[in-house]
């Protein structure tokens, strides 16, 4: 079939036949959506073989980067030997073993016991459930509500969206929503502080929000806080120093558990193999996900510190948490090499310097541009915030965004909006400079050719 046809027709049958989340319908049935087929190394390649600097990395995801075929062959020969076998009941895997004796070597804080799971917001849940089980094996089931940011994404899972605070994703013919979730204003805005104060006189205002609402609920109902360490689920924002020392006193203070969702950020992102490290948050439990397998296989997973796991087996009872496919074993061998192959090639420490050029390179484009308002990121994970009036910092609209979003993309260079006006690219970390500088050159371009 002649390539043009053959586009036609995966396209016909895409229209007809897949259900996407995130699409306009009238949108998609009119345009269809872009296929990707096939990438190596930080690119990606479309069926007219034109290719990418692929700054959405899979969604995150594509850490150690594309086309690696020592990850094909680990996952041939473990597929050969043993496809899965659950790891429910008295059943183990060997892979999978292996794969949490290797996290608890390398995870962050205390945290030591692991269950892998299919998907972050699987993740997200069995992070809820152990806190709740850890707080009634205690005699505490009144302990049971989890505070969240109302900034903030953590999955689309019917409890992951409960935990989710972010208004989009929270729509009305999906209510009622689980109870016993609470959105607070915590999130570190330094850009547009809802209190108009300036760091580092601000007093935390923000953080104060959380114990106001410990305070408000009872601390004997609060199971627990749950976020991002840096918020990537929702654009690009990082905490000041400070945030977390502050978060981590009024958790303490109140007896309540810190759950850090490190799905984006685990596993090398930020500079350090663990985000929470970078600011010495010790999680009482850590959800993971993207980087463990970097999207040569669907796998996440929730750790726990012993202290945790003392709680919720108090008692001698079964925490009822399983999935057919947690422990899979291809996933699991897949997730070891990965994580061999992030610490040998220091793709970490890659990111950490790379971040920092990022950073020194935007530095004139925010003090130069009319449109740059903020320029904002740790690691690999950079953005921009588009404003329309650097003075009154009303945010770019969302058509403006999108048009900067797709001048880069006909240059060959994928970067992701969030919002009406955040601008973000996370490159694999095998990134070079020169990666880095293709992308910051086309970003710089494609903002100058805006008219507002
Ligand atoms: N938490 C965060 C911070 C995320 O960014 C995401 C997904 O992007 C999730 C949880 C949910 O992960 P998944 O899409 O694998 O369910």
């Amino acid at each position: 079939m002649a390539r043009e046809s053959e586009k036609e027709e995966l396209k016909r049958k895409d229209i007809a036949h897949v259900l996407h989340g995130q699409v306009v319908p009238s949108v998609f049935h009119k345009s269809g959506c872009t296929f990707y087929e096939s990438a190596h190394g930080v690119r990606v390649v479309d069926m007219d073989g034109k290719e990418y600097l692929d700054g959405m990395c899979a969604g995150a995801c594509a850490n150690i980067g594309y086309g690696r075929a020592e990850i094909a062959e680990v996952a041939k020969e473990q597929m050969i030997k043993l496809q899965h076998y659950p790891n429910y009941g008295y059943l183990a895997n060997i892979p999978e073993i292996e794969l949490c004796a290797k996290l608890a070597e390398i995870a962050p804080a205390k945290i030591e016991r692991f269950m892998t799971q299919n998907s972050g917001s699987d993740a997200v849940e069995a992070a809820v459930k152990a806190a709740r089980f850890y707080w009634g094996e205690k005699g505490k089931r009144d302990k049971h509500k989890i505070i969240s940011l109302d900034k903030s994404y953590h999955g689309t899972t019917a409890g992951a969206i409960s935990v989710t605070g972010d208004p989009f994703w929270l729509h009305p013919n999906l209510a009622p929503f689980a109870s016993g979730f609470l959105h607070v204003k915590a999130l570190p805005y330094c850009y547009r502080c809802l209190w108009g104060k300036s760091y580092p006189d601000c007093n935390f205002e923000c953080a104060q929000t959380l114990e106001e609402a410990i305070e408000k609920e009872g601390e004997d109902t609060v199971a627990a806080f749950l976020s991002e360490p840096m918020w990537l689920g929702v654009g690009v924002h990082v905490a000041p120093p400070g945030y977390w020392q502050k978060i981590t006193e009024i958790c303490q203070r109140h007896n309540v558990l810190i759950i850090i969702d490190e799905v984006i950020t685990g596993f090398g992102r930020n500079g350090e193999f663990w985000c929470s490290d970078i600011y010495d948050i010790k999680p009482d439990i850590l959800a993971f996900s993207k980087g463990l397998a970097a999207a040569y296989m669907p796998m996440a997973g929730v750790g726990i510190t012993d202290e945790i796991y003392k709680g919720i087996t108090a008692h001698d009872a079964m925490f009822p948490q399983v999935h057919t496919f947690s422990g899979h074993a291809v996933g699991c061998a897949v997730a070891l090499k990965t994580i061999e192959i992030t610490l040998k090639e220091k793709l970490a420490e890659n990111a950490a310097e790379m971040g920092k050029y990022i950073l020194e390179r935007l530095a004139p484009l925010k003090k130069e541009s009319p449109y740059v308002g903020d320029v904002r990121g740790l690691g690999m994970a950079t953005g921009v915030e588009l404003v329309a009036n650097k003075d009154t910092k009303e945010p770019l609209s969302a058509e403006k965004t999108a048009e900067v979003v797709s001048r880069c993309y006909e240059k060959g260079v994928i970067v992701v909006a969030f919002g009406d006006n955040i601008l973000r690219w996370g490159l694999p970390l095998i990134a070079t400079k020169k990666d880095i500088d293709i992308i910051l050159d086309t970003v710089e371009w494609a903002i100058k050719g805006i008219q507002v």
